[in-house]
């Protein structure tokens, strides 16, 4: 498998598939942007903090973990506004705030613990296609895995600005979410695997847990459990190996034929395709001059190997 390249396709690239540019240029030449930004950083340290807390290490290492790589992004150059609650007294007012709401012996949620630890940030891999020239994996990673009030569930963290009274809609969201949808199913293929560690977890619900980082104060929140129907996951495993696989195939072997104008993918709710200004560039600069110019870099995505190769 290593002579030849792998396509990562995880969750979030799926849902590029509406322009075949976009997905082209995040999927077969893996630009991603090195811009850092307060919020996914502030999520992301949040995150790191999670996961060794989840780990059942004492909350004061647990939030020197989160501190740790929140300073380090503000040393490669995060820039927070003056104004902007993403900063570094929010983060430890989160982190407090959070083991008081959910301290590990009694809260609702227990992470599985199998031979390798407890299930934390478990990333998958499901081969879809092993070709000649390539190969295509469906891969992610799954922030946590374990029980809620009994039931096997996996639960990611989700941070947003939005203020606790809209939890019902924003939890709503997630209910058909591709990317909810694609654990549920990607757990049931690590449960089928031969001897495996979660065998239990062919239907697991999701969980959202939920981070609302509004600007006057920090609360927390988790989601009702989002469950799947056994037909609904079988749609998806027919949807992912059938007509999925061949959009895909043809896409990296003939390219793009169809663009976001089409479906009006161009314009976000809250703002443009991170593209843009690649394809709106002026005549005579090529795709890739600009996408240099505008700090993007070609690593591609690659969860098994912990993040970019
Ligand atoms: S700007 Fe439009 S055409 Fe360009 S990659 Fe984005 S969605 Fe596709």
């Amino acid at each position: 498998m290593l002579d030849k390249p792998t396509y990562m396709i995880d969750p979030s690239a799926m849902k590029n598939m509406a322009c075949d540019r976009k997905f082209l240029f995040t999927v077969k030449d893996g630009y991603h942007y090195t811009k850092l930004n307060p919020a996914m950083e502030w999520g992301s340290a949040f995150h790191t903090f999670a996961a060794s807390y989840y780990k059942g290490t004492e909350l004061k290492e647990s939030m020197q973990a989160g501190l740790v790589y929140y300073q380090t992004r503000l040393a490669q150059g995060l820039r927070v506004k003056e104004k902007d609650q993403r900063n570094l007294v929010r983060l430890v007012e989160a982190i407090t705030l959070y083991a008081k709401k959910y301290p590990l012996e009694k809260d609702s949620f227990k992470v599985e613990q199998n031979s390798k630890g407890a299930c934390i940030e478990q990333s998958f891999g499901i081969p879809l296609y092993c070709g000649e020239k390539y190969n295509i994996v469906f891969s992610g990673t799954i922030d946590l895995i374990g029980t809620y009030r009994g039931e096997k569930v996996f639960m990611d963290h989700k941070t947003t600005s939005n203020y606790l009274t809209q939890s019902g809609k924003f939890f709503e969201s997630y209910e058909l979410d591709t990317q909810f949808l694609a654990y549920n199913w990607a757990l049931s293929y690590l449960a089928n695997l031969k001897d495996s560690k979660l065998s239990e977890y062919k239907n697991a619900g999701g969980l959202v847990n939920g981070i609302f980082n509004t600007q006057s104060k920090v609360e927390f929140e988790r989601s009702p459990l989002i469950e799947y129907p056994d037909h609904l996951r079988a749609s998806f495993d027919k949807y992912m190996r059938g007509s999925f696989l061949k959009k895909v195939r043809d896409l990296i072997e003939n390219g793009p034929s169809s663009y976001g104008w089409a479906c009006d993918s161009c314009s976000l709710k809250f703002g443009k395709c991170c593209y843009w200004e690649v394809c709106n560039r002026p005549d005579g600069v090529d795709a890739e001059t600009m996408m240099t110019m505008l700090d993007y870099e070609t690593k591609p995505y690659n969860p098994l190997n912990h993040g970019r190769l």
